[in-house]
């Protein structure tokens, strides 16, 4: 039987608290999770951020406290700002492009500003503290967002994530930290040029973009240089007539070339017509395909079912006469 699959925290317990705030990450940790994902940008002096976003308008207010500092399409990008004035900005609930309204409407009210924008070294020592207080090892989980654009703008975002987690010991493949990037020339530089020992994620999307990438040769070229594969959940099942779920041609691609399955994203407000929960989801998600990791914004309820699963897994075993 396969291990069962740790939970990576999606930019922390982003079903309960803003997303990529100290908080959501303390909840995140507490809840269970194994590895908290960090969405890692630079700022203007060259500082990295954990933010999701290029820009800051749609999680912060920005537009209110810095109302000229927009670029010409209408976007207020992290890296026109030093950190000393990211930090002076708000962090809410993650809005709809240009709306007032919330993108997820049932998740933490969004009127609330307690919560700042915190650098990547911050949440390390988050973590690390809590991992020396508790006694667990939970994991980190950067990704590097838009490395072109970030070299464009005069600052290589892999090399300094590479060297801020190296200061703080993460150097290592057995270390608790898995790199993602959805740019593969990136990636196989970080592996190849930047010669980086940790596990590395090759994340892929659909479309046309990834289509070489997700073919068999294209997956054995990934394995040269990455450990796993983060695709979006549907791309990995196929839904039969009566919703029962199979592991997809991807699925068994990906595990012929060695590459393991991380999977994203799973959230109790946004399911697919077959699941009537996020855990009947899990459930026939997780029966029909082994995964090493799952990416989730409620990583609580993703714990309680890979722990079920896998009590009834082995309970088989233990009644046996
Ligand atoms: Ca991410």
């Amino acid at each position: 039987m396969p291990a069962p699959p740790f939970v990576i925290a999606h930019r922390g317990a982003s079903g309960y608290l803003p997303e990529h705030t100290l908080e959501g990450k303390a909840l995140a940790y507490g809840l269970g999770a194994d590895f908290l994902e960090q969405d890692v940008v630079a700022s203007r002096d060259g500082e990295l951020v954990v933010l999701h976003d290029l820009y800051l308008d749609d999680t912060t207010d920005v537009a209110q406290r810095f109302p000229d500092r927009h670029r010409h399409d209408g976007h207020f990008y992290a890296i026109d700002f030093d950190l000393e004035e990211l930090r002076r900005l708000k962090v809410f609930e993650r809005r709809r492009p240009g709306a007032a309204e919330a993108v997820y409407e049932d998740r933490f009210p969004g009127g609330i500003g307690l919560f700042r924008i915190n650098t990547l070294e911050e949440e390390i020592e988050l973590v690390d503290g809590l991992n020396r207080s508790t006694g667990r090892r939970v994991g980190l989980y950067p990704e590097i967002k838009n490395p072109r654009w970030h070299l464009e703008h005069g600052i290589d975002l892999s090399r300094r994530l590479l060297e801020c987690l190296a200061r703080h010991g993460y150097r290592e493949p057995g270390d608790a930290v898995y790199v993602q990037c959805f740019d593969a020339a990136e990636l196989r530089r970080v592996r190849v040029d930047l010669r980086c020992r940790l596990k590395l994620v090759q994340l892929v999307g659909q479309g046309p973009a990834y289509e070489d990438l997700l073919t068999p040769e294209g997956l054995s070229r990934v394995a040269e240089y990455a450990d796993s594969l983060g695709p979006a959940y549907a791309q990995l099942v196929s839904v039969g007539d009566d919703a029962t779920l199979k592991a997809s041609g991807l699925a068994g691609a990906a595990n012929a070339a060695r590459l393991t399955l991380h999977p994203y994203t799973f959230r109790r407000d946004v399911l697919p017509p077959y699941a009537a929960t996020l855990e009947h989801l899990l459930e026939s998600f997780l029966t029909a395909v082994p995964v090493e990791g799952l990416f989730c914004d409620h990583p609580d309820l993703a714990v309680r079912v890979r722990d079920r699963l896998a009590r009834e897994a082995r309970a088989p075993e233990l009644t046996a006469p």
